[in-house]
């Protein structure tokens, strides 16, 4: 598969289906540019192997390919019962707070008593309260509250999952933002220097600044200071509500569609998908679209027509990433979903107005300061002579990001010297990062070196023009004050 051919990026998760050598190869070459790594159900060494596994393969196949690793956050889930517990219209459960450490392994004695990880669950509720329990497969009203627990008639029947989701629709829970498990996970995942933590349930802008605290106290593995970058997941209320400053805060978001839809009603999502993703690409952050995107091809070789049309849809809205979370983790097509989805993205990536994206940009993006300027005149300048590709020479990935942004129809070739940067890149809608050769080279060496790469790697060929977009001095951050037009021969 030609990756340079696809503009959109897609996410994996990983999982039992696909967590080997061979699939995690397979997966790569068959397009996916991101690995997802939940630790919400994942150890310390599984997750250790599976990094050590993508390195591997990313190292092989000679691509850039990010490693995020999903933290769990303050989710509220239920326990007390080893495995799927049956529910019937009528049944009263009642659920009892319990402190969050050991309960993953308590078993309740009594039928029909739950325990969740939420503390004071009776303070939270009144009679009438709605509760939703597994993403909202199964749904009750409160009927009684106790001394620590209330009482729930359910209104439909289902099998209730081992440690389900448990959601008070527009509730704020007193919980910690980082558990002690979500500490420890962070401190993995930086030491071992993935290229993105992902953070369920942020709220505001005051959680994402206590992970970077966090990340800045940790110790990589290569004794560097830590790179990583955050996406805030947006899954509740508060943090949809408090969406632009989030945006403004993390290095990219997750629409988190599952939770999302349990946590606000479910018709508020799809606008809400549309806002987060322009705000997103706007301020040149990253933005993926998450969960049941091709949900039915967990069981079925093919999908329905409404989720080839939710792909699509996201990548019309201009979205980064598409996201594949239980299809490629548990699924039994893991990697017939990876290629229909990237027919899906070419089809109408064959067919998207890039020219008018750009040229409806508003102002504050054309102008402000010089890296936004020359990044906005750079892609003029490539509409103008018809360039086959813009090259940007990039210390940290922001001038990368920056063109991004901008959705051009031709490719982004990316050059840096920091192979985290490289990594980190293959989120970026567009961009297609090459590790610099000789970095300490001059401009006029570094462009003779970088259109042949592109000839050998990037399809760039005799005649093409190319833009470059870089700064001078080379090397420093913060310098984009360069473009410049070549040919190539
Ligand atoms: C989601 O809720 O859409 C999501 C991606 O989060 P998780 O799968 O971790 O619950």
């Amino acid at each position: 598969m030609n990756r340079i051919d696809m503009r959109t990026k897609i996410v994996a998760t990983l999982g039992p289906a696909s967590g080997t050598p061979d699939m995690v190869r397979a997966l790569i070459e068959a397009g996916v540019s991101v690995f997802r790594l939940n630790f919400s159900h994942s150890t310390a060494q599984a997750a250790n192997e599976l990094i050590a596994m993508i390195r591997a393969a990313r190292a092989e196949l000679d691509v850039p390919i990010a490693i995020m690793a999903d933290i769990k956050g303050p989710a509220v889930r239920v326990y007390g019962y080893g495995q799927a517990l049956p529910i019937e219209v009528g049944d009263v459960l009642t659920i009892e707070s319990r402190p969050p450490e050991g309960i993953e392994v308590l078993v309740s004695p009594e039928p029909g008593r739950i325990y969740t990880n939420l503390p004071d669950i009776d303070s939270l509720c009144v009679v009438g309260q709605h509760i939703l329990l597994m993403d909202g497969c199964l749904a009750g009203d409160v009927v009684a509250i106790h001394p620590g627990a209330v009482s729930v008639r359910m209104g439909n029947a289902a099998a209730l999952r081992p440690k389900a989701h448990l959601t008070l629709p527009s509730v704020e829970y007193p919980i910690p933002f980082l558990s002690e498990k979500d500490i420890r996970d962070i401190t993995l995942a930086v030491e071992s220097e993935v290229e993105y933590l992902a953070l369920s349930f942020v709220r505001e802008v005051t959680d994402i600044e206590e992970v970077r605290r966090l990340i800045l106290r940790c110790r990589t593995a290569s004794g560097r200071q830590p790179a990583t970058r955050i996406i805030a997941k947006i899954e509740n209320a508060k943090g949809l509500a408090n969406a632009d400053s989030i945006v403004e805060a993390a290095d990219g978001i997750m629409v988190a569609r599952g939770d999302l839809g349990v946590e606000v009603a479910i018709e508020k999502v799809p606008i809400a998908q549309k806002r987060l993703i322009r705000t997103g690409y706007l301020a040149a952050k990253p933005v993926i679209t998450a969960t049941q995107m091709l949900e039915s091809m967990i069981e079925s070789p093919m999908p329905t027509r409404a989720e080839a049309s939710d792909v699509a849809n996201a990548c019309f809205d201009s979205t980064s990433a598409v996201m594949l979370s239980g299809e490629t983790a548990i699924g039994r097509y893991p990697l017939k979903v990876v290629e229909t989805m990237v027919a899906i993205i070419r089809e109408v990536e064959a067919s998207y107005d890039n020219d008018a994206c750009h040229r409806d940009m508003p102002p504050e993006v054309k102008a402000g300061d010089l890296p936004n300027i020359l990044s906005y005149n750079a892609v003029t300048v490539a509409y103008h002579c018809k360039a086959a590709a813009i090259v940007v020479l990039t210390e940290t990935g922001h001038a990368a990001r920056l063109l991004s942004r901008l959705r051009p129809c031709m490719p982004v070739y990316a050059f840096m010297k920091d192979e985290r940067v490289y990594h980190q890149l293959a989120m970026n809608w567009g961009v297609y990062p090459f590790l610099l050769e000789s970095p300490e080279e001059s401009l006029d060496a570094q462009v003779g070196r970088t259109i042949e790469t592109c000839k050998r790697k990037g399809g760039l060929k005799a005649g093409d023009r190319v833009v470059f977009l870089a700064g001078l001095p080379l090397s420093r951050k913060g310098t984009t004050n360069v473009i410049r037009v070549e040919t190539v021969v």
